[in-house]
Order: structure tokens, then C-alpha cells, then sequence
């Protein structure tokens, strides 16, 4: 059973870290807040790979298995960041993520400049066409004061306001995400759980994840590893807020490594024995393409869990504008429970399905003698 303090400290870490400013290829400020975090708890190993991707190791006590579980979140968010003043109040900014160029026109903007944000509005954009889409390259932003080159900007809305036992905020994909890690590690290391297990936090998702391409190239992740890549996903009309975390099957490019969806629905489904108000879901999840497609097909036991995403990319589709996204906080919490068993690993992955293989031995078993006896005459 979740406990009243284990949840309060879930809230905390998740919205200092989805107050963070982020954007694709300027995820320093998210990779601080997660670095510092890890180096405060002690007991972590924390390295940076070439790409700037962060690997936290996390083994304490007797439990050690040959597969452990790597939890991938990404540290960016779709955003803005500050190319250079062409006037006195004429920001050019680059545009990096998946955001339709009909929300831009009239959009209020904030800009992390020198410790402090500056409002602005998006007067016109750019676009061009990529993989089949329209998609905004650079935007003139209006701002009262000069924005120097680098700066983030984000879609103009609060840290995050808590209603209703949801999170609105700027950003959940995917700091919400690399939240619910951190309350793990957080967990395991307070309860003194005994755990082998790994995390990455990438840079770049949102472009393409070339974090995690990067990563798959470099082996960050040991190849032992099972990979469970954490997303936000598009609330879908089958994959309803508040219905608990998400395990994927795949996403609209690929379908992840069998063995490892059924590995963690297998844990999922131990674990909702033991606690009542766990709850979980198993879909496709064919909005869009996450890392665990990049993973899987670069030679990773991989598979994929999400929480639904409201205003998915600030987009508001029944207004037609911007608004901030939101998720579910039980979802939350369910997900940051069920982190906890997999890298408990209570029960290990072997890279075999081992219930379906003992349903099938089971049935094999029970059958076999009326199956032979069959074989030329009826009984
Ligand atoms: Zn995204």
C-alpha cells in the first residue's frame, strides 16, 4: 500500500522537476536537477555518455539478477530556443518538436533568461516540410527586452497547479516521466530495498530521440539490460486518464520485444495482488513513435510503459489552442510502484515468457495422453 508520506514525497520531486526549463538539445537544467538529486541521496553511480545522456546504477543488498531492468525517460520537451534579436524587440528563435504550426500565431512564450523568465508572443513562423509533415523550423517571438542566444523558451503556463487529483503544467512529457524515476530510486533507496537496476535519462526525444540513438550506438546501456522506455502518451480513447500506468505493446512504428511486455505484466499483475490500489493497463499505444522502437530495433530486450497525457504537446485539440498538458497523480503514483518492483526484480527476467511457457507445458501435459490415443480413432 501506497503510504501518505511516500506519496507526499512523490508530488515534491515531480514538480521541481517539471518546473524546470527544457527543450530539445538544452536539457542542462534537467539533467542538474537530476544529477544533483541522485548525488544528494548518495548511493547511486551517476556518468554522462558522449551524447550527454545521464546513466544512473543503483545495487544495494543481496539481490542480484543477470537481467536487470534499465527505466529510460527523456529530459526534453518540445520548445523554443533563442537564435538571436533582429530588432530591438524581435527575437528569431529555432522550434524543436512536434507541435502543429496552427497553434503558434499569437502564442504566449517565456523565455529562461539569466535566472528569470521574459514574456513574449509568437508573431510569425517558418515551416517546412519533414518526413511528410509541416512542421514550424524557426518562429519571430516579440520580447520587452533583449533574449540572449541559448535561452529556452517554453509554451507560456504556470509551473504546474494541482486540481482534482491532476498535474497541469508547461511540461509532463517527459519530465513527468523522469519524475517518476526519481521518486524510485528515491523509494528503493529509503527502504533499503534490495535492487540491480539502471536508468537513463536522454536528451533529444523529441526531434527523433537521437539521445537514445546515440545511446543504443554507444551501448550506455549494458546490453544485458532489459530496456523499459517511460513515456507521457497521448490520452486514447481506449487509454483513458486515471485508469492506471500503460505497459505498450508498441507504438505506431514497431512492436516491442514480446517477452519483455509480458515480463512486466507479469510483475504488474504480482504486484496488484498485493496492493489494491494498483491498477495497470496493456495497449498499443499507436499515437506516435517513442524510444523503445529506437531501443528495440538497435538490438535492446525491450518494451515500453506510459501514463496518459492530456494536451498532448500543450495542444488543446477541443479549443484549438494552447493549453498546459496534465496526467493522472494515481497514475503516477501506480507507475513509480510498479519502477519499484521491476528493479526489485523479485521476479527475474530470464528473456523467456515464462508464464506463457508454463501454460503451455500445463496444457501439454494434460492433454498428452488423450491427444495419442486419438490419433486414429476417436474417444
Ligand atoms: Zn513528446
Amino acid at each position: 500500500m501506497l503510504s501518505k508520506s511516500r506519496s507526499a514525497a512523490n508530488r515534491k520531486i515531480l514538480t521541481e522537476l517539471i518546473a524546470t526549463p527544457t527543450a530539445p538539445f538544452a536539457e542542462h537544467f534537467a539533467i542538474e536537477v537530476v544529477e544533483k538529486f541522485c548525488h544528494r541521496l548518495g548511493r547511486t553511480a551517476v556518468t554522462r555518455d558522449a551524447a550527454g545522456n545521464v546513466l544512473v546504477r543503483l545495487r544495494q543488498g543481496r539481490n542480484r539478477t543477470t537481467r536487470p531492468v534499465c527505466i529510460t525517460a527523456h529530459l526534453d520537451h518540445p520548445g523554443f530556443v533563442a537564435d538571436r534579436m533582429l530588432s530591438a524587440n524581435r527575437l528569431r528563435a529555432f522550434w524543436r518538436g512536434g507541435v502543429s504550426p496552427d497553434y503558434f500565431i499569437g502564442g504566449r512564450v517565456r523565455l529562461w533568461t539569466n535566472g528569470r523568465w521574459v514574456r513574449g508572443k509568437v508573431a510569425s513562423v517558418k515551416t517546412n516540410a519533414d518526413r511528410g509533415r509541416r512542421r514550424v523550423d524557426t518562429a519571430i517571438i516579440t520580447v520587452p527586452r533583449p533574449v540572449p542566444k541559448g535561452a529556452i523558451g517554453m509554451w507560456d503556463f504556470p509551473d504546474f497547479t494541482l486540481r482534482n487529483g491532476r498535474v497541469y503544467a508547461r511540461v509532463c512529457d517527459d519530465l513527468a516521466g523522469a519524475a517518476a524515476i526519481l521518486c524510485c530510486i528515491d523509494a528503493l533507496i529509503h527502504g533499503k530495498s534490495a535492487c540491480d537496476a539502471y536508468f537513463l535519462f536522454t536528451r533529444a526525444e523529441e526531434v527523433g530521440f537521437v539521445g537514445a540513438i546515440a545511446a543504443a550506438r554507444a551501448v550506455t546501456i549494458p546490453k544485458k539490460c532489459m530496456v523499459v522506455a517511460m513515456e507521457t502518451s497521448a490520452e486514447r480513447l481506449n487509454a483513458k486518464l486515471g485508469d492506471g500506468p500503460i505497459l505498450r505493446v508498441g507504438d505506431r512504428s514497431t512492436i516491442f520485444t514480446p517477452e519483455a511486455t509480458a515480463y512486466c505484466e507479469r510483475v504488474a499483475a504480482d504486484l496488484a495482488k498485493r496492493n489494491r490500489r494498483f491498477k495497470f493497463q496493456r495497449k498499443l499505444m499507436d499515437g506516435g513513435t517513442c524510444e523503445s522502437s529506437a531501443f528495440r530495433t538497435l538490438g535492446y530486450d525491450t518494451t515500453g510503459i506510459c501514463v496518459a497525457l492530456g494536451n498532448y504537446h500543450n495542444m488543446n485539440p477541443k479549443r484549438k489552442r494552447l493549453g498546459p498538458e496534465y496526467i493522472d497523480l494515481n497514475d503516477f503514483d501506480n507507475v513509480v510502484a510498479w519502477f519499484i518492483e521491476l528493479c526489485r526484480a523479485s521476479i527475474p527476467y530470464t528473456g523467456k515468457d515464462e508464464k506463457m511457457l508454463s501454460e503451455l507445458v500445463e496444457l501439454e501435459r494434460k492433454y498428452a495422453r488423450l491427444l495419442h490415443q486419438t490419433v486414429t480413432s476417436p474417444k
